[in-house]
Formats: structure tokens, C-alpha cells, sequence
């Protein structure tokens, strides 16, 4: 029977997931991310080297799987599956997809990794039960993806759906990006650790953001010390802004939150619920409720194993 894998990449560490036809989990894998921005021979190498991995964990031998979904923070143009824009790579539109198709031998699907965790939210997740929703994701990054009659809904060239750079100050905080007032400035785990670094810890550290400051920070917050409390406070009533304007946007049936941050319930309290619907206009119908679904890192690896299986069924079925 075919077997599928689903990787994903951040800045952080890399996940993966191997799933048989029925989407039932055969294996996990997961690798520290590569330092720094990278070429396409260091993303290639990584990718290789966790899917070994995660051949040995599923029992899965080499070229045994059918096909890899991969997601990756940026902008990746579909179906094309070059990767116009990424936090993660060196340079722009590098033809990604059919660089680790070469590499990993088998037919490589690329996708943005909150479009891809969308789909793992719709086939595996909160969304189930669901046609039109919108997923909002907090991780080292502020992402969304959207479906509309069940189906994952992407931008004419699938650029769009940046939530997270979205603008909401003038000349503001400085964002991954490179521009100032995004979104994710204010609200994402490296917008987080600087306010911390500056509140807590003092001076600056340098790569990327430990997840383990941020639960200290997290922990700091809940035993009421004022400034990772208010650090909280803030992020908290950025997510109200953030949730305010898909409503506005995108009128979802409901408003879907995931990823590992979702752990942090200052970015989903009542509070932040309450200043969302403040913000919105006052139509007379409700505004989308919005749910948290926290299963955590492993949403990202399962959504790009969906893509996988959604190829290979279609291949399967003409
Ligand atoms: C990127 C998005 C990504 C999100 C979550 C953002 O910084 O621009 O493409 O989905 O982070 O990783
Ligand atoms: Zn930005």
C-alpha cells in the first residue's frame, strides 16, 4: 500500500509525518532548522536528511514513498510550486518543488505551511465538520489559510492570505519581512522574545527564537509579573485586531486558531474575543465564533502529508 510524507520547514526545527492512504500516522520525524537563510543545496540536503529519518521511524525504505507534501513559511506560487518569497531562503523565486522532486524522488507538492496546516484542519482537525472557515496560525510567524465550500481557497497566483504582513501601524515595528507595521511585529514569537529580551532578560540574542524563553516569559505572565503580563496584554489585543479584520475580510463561518502558540491562552482569552467583536461593525448578525484548536507542532508536518495524499488520490482516480 502507498505511504505518504508530509514535511515541514521553519526557522526553528523541521517536522515530519508519514501517513498511510487512510491518513493514519506510520512515523514521526523532526531535525533543528539549518541556521540562517539558505540556499537551495542546504534546504535540499535538510530535506533529504529528514526524510531518511522518517523512512527508518515509519519503516518506510528509500523512494518508498508515493509522494512528499512540503510546507514552508512565504509566498509559493501555485501551482508551480516555486517559492517566490520565504523568511527561510536566500533568494526568491527558487523552483523549490522541482528542485526536491529531483532530490527526494518522488513528486514533491509545495505549499505555504498555514495554507497546508488549513487543509490538515479540514481533513483531520477542527474543521471537519466545517465548508467555510478561516485558520489563523501563531508560531515564529503570523499566517492564515481560508476554505470556502470545503475546498482551500488561495489568491489568483497563491501569494496571498500574508495576514501576518498585513499592516497595522505607520512606520512601526520592524518585521522578518523586511518592511515596518506588520501584524506579526506585535504578535509573533519573535515580536514576543524581543519585548521580553528587552523587559526580562536584558540585551539581545542573536538566531532564531527559542520556544523555551517564550514559556518562561509564558510562566513569568501567569504568576503576574507586570511586564510579561502586559507583553501578553498587547499580544492579545493584536490577535483581537488580527481575528477583526479577516471577519471583515473574509466573513468565515468560523474563525479556526492553530499552531503552538494557541498553548498561550492570553492570545485567545475572553478578553481578546470581546475586543474583536468591538472592533468589528455592528451588522446585528454574530460575529464568527472563533475556536481553538491546540494540538500543537504537529498540525504543520500533517497538513503537507495531506497535500501528499490529496496528489496521490487524485492521481489515482484521473
Ligand atoms: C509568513 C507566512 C507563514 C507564517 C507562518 C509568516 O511570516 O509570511 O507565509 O505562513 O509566517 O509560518
Ligand atoms: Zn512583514
Amino acid at each position: 500500500a502507498a505511504r505518504v510524507a508530509g514535511l515541514r520547514m521553519s526557522d526553528e526545527s523541521w517536522s515530519a509525518v508519514a501517513l498511510d492512504m487512510g491518513g493514519a500516522v506510520l512515523g514521526e520525524a523532526r531535525r533543528a532548522a539549518p541556521p540562517g537563510r539558505m540556499d537551495a543545496d542546504t534546504v535540499e540536503e535538510a530535506a533529504a536528511a529528514l526524510l531518511a529519518d522518517l523512512g527508518r521511524a515509519a519503516r518506510v525504505g528509500p523512494e518508498g514513498f508515493a509522494s512528499v507534501g512540503v510546507g514552508l513559511p512565504g509566498m509559493v506560487d501555485h501551482p508551480g510550486g516555486a517559492v517566490a518569497w520565504s523568511p527561510l531562503l536566500l533568494r526568491r523565486d527558487l523552483p523549490l518543488a522541482d528542485l526536491l522532486g529531483r532530490r527526494l524522488g518522488a513528486p514533491v507538492l509545495l505549499e505555504n505551511d498555514a495554507q497546508a496546516a488549513t487543509l490538515a484542519e479540514l481533513w483531520f482537525g477542527a474543521g471537519r465538520f466545517a465548508a467555510d472557515f478561516a485558520v489563523v496560525t501563531i508560531e515564529n510567524g503570523l499566517g492564515m489559510g481560508l476554505v470556502a465550500g470545503n475546498r482551500l481557497t488561495r489568491g489568483g497566483g497563491g501569494l496571498g492570505l500574508e495576514l501576518g504582513h498585513t499592516k497595522v501601524q505607520l512606520d512601526g515595528a520592524l518585521c522578518r519581512c523586511g518592511r515596518r507595521g506588520c501584524l506579526e511585529a506585535y504578535v509573533a514569537d519573535y515580536a514576543l522574545a524581543r519585548e521580553a529580551e528587552t523587559a526580562l532578560v536584558g540585551g539581545s540574542r542573536a538566531g532564531a527564537v527559542g520556544a523555551d524563553l517564550l514559556d518562561r516569559l509564558h510562566a513569568e505572565a501567569k504568576a503576574g509579573h507586570p511586564a510579561a503580563a502586559s507583553i501578553f496584554r498587547r499580544a492579545g489585543r493584536y490577535m483581537a485586531l488580527a481575528l477583526s479584520n479577516v471577519a471583515l475580510l473574509f466573513d468565515p463561518a468560523k474563525i479556526i486558531l492553530s499552531g503552538e502558540r494557541m498553548r498561550y491562552d492570553q492570545l485567545h482569552s475572553d478578553e481578546v474575543i470581546e475586543e474583536m467583536r468591538r472592533l468589528l461593525i455592528d451588522s446585528g448578525r454574530p460575529p464568527p465564533p472563533v475556536e481553538i484548536h491546540a494540538w500543537g507542532g504537529s498540525v504543520w508536518a500533517r497538513g503537507a502529508a495531506a497535500l501528499a495524499l490529496q496528489h496521490v488520490t487524485e492521481a489515482a482516480t484521473g
